[in-house]
C-alpha cells in the first residue's frame, strides 16, 4: 500500500536529488522517505534502517537515476513539441518482500520500540529490545530483526525459483500460510515474557 499510495510522491524528488550535492539535503530527503514509511506502518522511529529499507523493497539510487532519465527524456520529447506520455520508460523494480506478512509483524517490531518501565523506573529512557532484554534483565525473545532475516531469506528463494519464469508470479496465499501462525506465536510468546515490561501502547521511540 504505501508503495502504491505514497513512494510515486517521492519521484519527483528523486529526479532532483540526482542534481543535489549536499548531503544534508540528501540525508533529509532519505530519513523522510524512510519516515513516511514508519508512520504507514506504524512501526518505531528506533526500527533499524537496515530492515526498514528491505521491507520497502525499492532501491532508491536506481529510483533516483531512472527517474532523472525519464524526465530529461520527458524534456526533451517537449522540446520537439512530441506527446509526452508514461510510456516507454523503464520502471524501477518494486520487490514485496512483505507479501503476505501478517500484520501482527508490525506488532512484533512495535513491542520492540517501547520504553522498558523497570529501566525507566531507575532513570533510563531506553527501549525493550531484543539485546537489551537480553543483555540487561536476562530474557530471551525472538527479536524481529532475526524474524525478518528468516522473512526476507524465504523471499529471495520463492523470488530466485522465478526468476526465469516472467508468467510466473508470487502467490501472496502461500507466504500467509506460510508465516501466518508463526508470527502468531512469536508475538504471543514476546507478549508473555515481556509482561510487566512495559505498558502495551505506551510511549514508543
Ligand atoms: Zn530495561
Amino acid at each position: 500500500m504505501w508503495a502504491t499510495l505514497v513512494a510515486p510522491l517521492f519521484d519527483g524528488i528523486g529526479a532532483l536529488m540526482s542534481n543535489e550535492f549536499s548531503v544534508s539535503v540528501l540525508e533529509e530527503a532519505y530519513l523522510l522517505w524512510k519516515g513516511t514509511f514508519k508512520q504507514f506502518m506504524l512501526i518505531p522511529k528506533s526500527t533499524s534502517s537496515e530492515v526498514v529499507y528491505q521491507m520497502i523493497g525499492i532501491d532508491l539510487v536506481e529510483l533516483i537515476f531512472k527517474n532523472k532519465e525519464a524526465v530529461m527524456e520527458k524534456w526533451e520529447h517537449r522540446k520537439k513539441g512530441m506527446k509526452v506520455g508514461n510510456d516507454g520508460f523503464t520502471k524501477v523494480q518494486r520487490y514485496n518482500p512483505l507479501i503476505g506478512i501478517p500484520k501482527e509483524f508490525c506488532q512484533i517490531i512495535r513491542v520492540e520500540g517501547q520504553i522498558c518501565i523497570p529501566c525507566w523506573k531507575k532513570g533510563i529512557k531506553i527501549v525493550i529490545n531484543q539485546k537489551h532484554l537480553e543483555d540487561v534483565h536476562g530474557i530471551e525473545i525472538l527479536g524481529y530483526q532475526r524474524l525478518w532475516t528468516e522473512i526476507r531469506d524465504y523471499f529471495v528463494e520463492k523470488k530466485k525459483q522465478i526468476f526465469d519464469k516472467p508468467l510466473k508470479r508470487l502467490n501472496r496465499e502461500e507466504f500467509r500460510k506460510k508465516w501466518l501462525d508463526v508470527i502468531k506465536t512469536i508475538l504471543t510468546d514476546t507478549y508473555k515474557k515481556i509482561a510487566g515490561f512495559c505498558k502495551l501502547g505506551s510511549d514508543i521511540i
